[in-house]
């Protein structure tokens, strides 16, 4: 049967691979070598499983949302990423990914970062772990997120500010690599999303895979079966919608949504809708769609929500929307803000802006009253607190 998980040379269909420098050659084969033997041992699994639960909070709670079902006649769980540790989802892969690299004898950690929040997830498991952590970000980026650039310090990492390019994520990526070309030997990097050379978009989905997996046995308890009809996340680079979807990738019965950040509006130019724009193109080390320019030079998105801002997608969401697996709405700035004080109000949860996103889908999606959706709740909106109150003065 055709599955829609990466196949043995790391490709989702036309998308994935390793397409990286001479130098990185080695370095990302050892990965490809390890990560599934260090997932699958039971040394792995013990330690990672005991993290998850006594140091992250899991499980997340799967909550019925009364008002918002109500209102979106439909019965919708929310899936509360944002009650780990550091406020979302991107704690599950960092754990996960500074236990491999323990395993793999690395000693300095390396990760990038654009708005912040997997820079925290990074430095935040580096001091559990007593590790060197360096941490690449634009410097543009380092400027408008000054509590998360305070916070990794605090945590013990350090921060270089990138200047080339835009300043932004991209350029940060771009010096990450460099860096990890300079020391391959004892440097680990921690990508932060299913986005990077193969073996990283595979193994970040499996360390998120935790969110599907509770899912099942949370819906056999409220529901009486284990898959709901509709499961719905936000994409910047994927990794909580792979985490989302992963158990019912191959599920015909569960209808998956994905938000994709809308920016401005898909035809203003100011957006990051990668998977309604995006160009086949390499990213990062992947196959995948990217917004470019008809020079193949790779295009600055826009987002309200800096989560979502990325020129790319994972290549295993491409491939998942080029096959029509999946439905892909683009959500945009004003719809998300709308969305985030909707739930706020409604069910007295504020949701990272990403999330939002998330919310503004259901506005769009037409349900039957018994149909069970679970929308995963990236993270919270504690962050975003600025922007929400700021975005009606304007
Ligand atoms: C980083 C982030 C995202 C986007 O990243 P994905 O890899 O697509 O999940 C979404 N929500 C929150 C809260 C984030 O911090």
């Amino acid at each position: 049967m055709k599955s829609f998980l990466v196949d043995n040379n790391g490709y989702y269909g036309e998308f994935g691979g390793a397409y990286i420098p001479e130098i990185l050659y080695k370095c990302v084969e050892d990965l490809k070598d390890s990560y599934l033997k260090v997932i699958n041992s039971d040394e792995f699994q013990k330690e990672y499983r005991l993290l998850l639960h006594d140091y992250v909070g899991r499980p997340s709670p799967l909550y019925y949302a009364n008002r918002m079902s109500e209102k979106y006649s439909c019965k919708l769980y929310l899936k509360r990423e944002d009650l780990n540790h550091t406020g979302a989802h991107k704690i599950n892969n960092t754990v996960g990914q500074i236990l491999i690299a323990r395993h793999m004898g690395k000693t300095r950690i390396i990760a990038e970062t654009g708005a912040g929040q997997h820079g925290v997830a990074t430095a935040t498991v580096c001091a559990l772990m007593n590790m060197e952590c360096i941490v690449y970000m634009g410097k543009t980026d380092v400027e408008r997120q000054y509590i998360n650039v305070e916070k990794m310090k605090m945590l013990g990492a350090e921060v270089i500010p990138v200047t080339s390019g835009n300043m932004t994520l991209k350029d940060a990526t771009n010096e990450a690599i460099r860096d990890w070309c300079c020391h391959p030997e004892n440097t680990y990097y921690i990508i932060g999303s299913t986005v990077g050379p193969h073996p990283y978009p595979d193994m970040v989905a499996r360390l998120q895979s935790i969110i599907s997996e509770e899912i099942k046995k949370q819906l056999i308890e409220k529901e009486g079966r284990d898959y709901p009809d509709y499961l719905i996340a936000c994409v910047g680079g994927g990794s909580n919608a792979a985490g989302t979807i992963y158990h019912y990738i191959d599920d015909e019965r569960v209808h998956i949504v994905l938000a994709e950040a809308g920016g401005l509006g898909v035809e203003t130019g100011q957006t990051a809708a990668t998977i309604q724009l995006g160009k086949m193109g390499i990213i990062h080390g992947s196959r995948t769609f990217v917004i470019q320019n008809e020079d193949g030079q790779i295009e600055e998105p826009y987002s309200i929500s800096a989560g979502l801002d990325y020129p790319g997608i994972g290549p295993m969401h491409a491939n998942l929307a080029q096959q029509h697996r999946t439905t892909v709405l683009s959500i945009n700035d004003d719809e998300a803000i709308a969305a985030g004080y909707e739930l706020t109000k409604m069910e007295g949860i504020i949701p990272a802006l990403e999330s939002a996103h998330a919310i503004g889908t259901l506005k769009k999606l037409k349900f039957q009253p018994d149909d069970v959706v679970v929308l995963t709740v990236s993270g919270r909106g504690d962050k975003d607190i600025e922007t929400y109150l700021n975005y009606y003065k304007k």
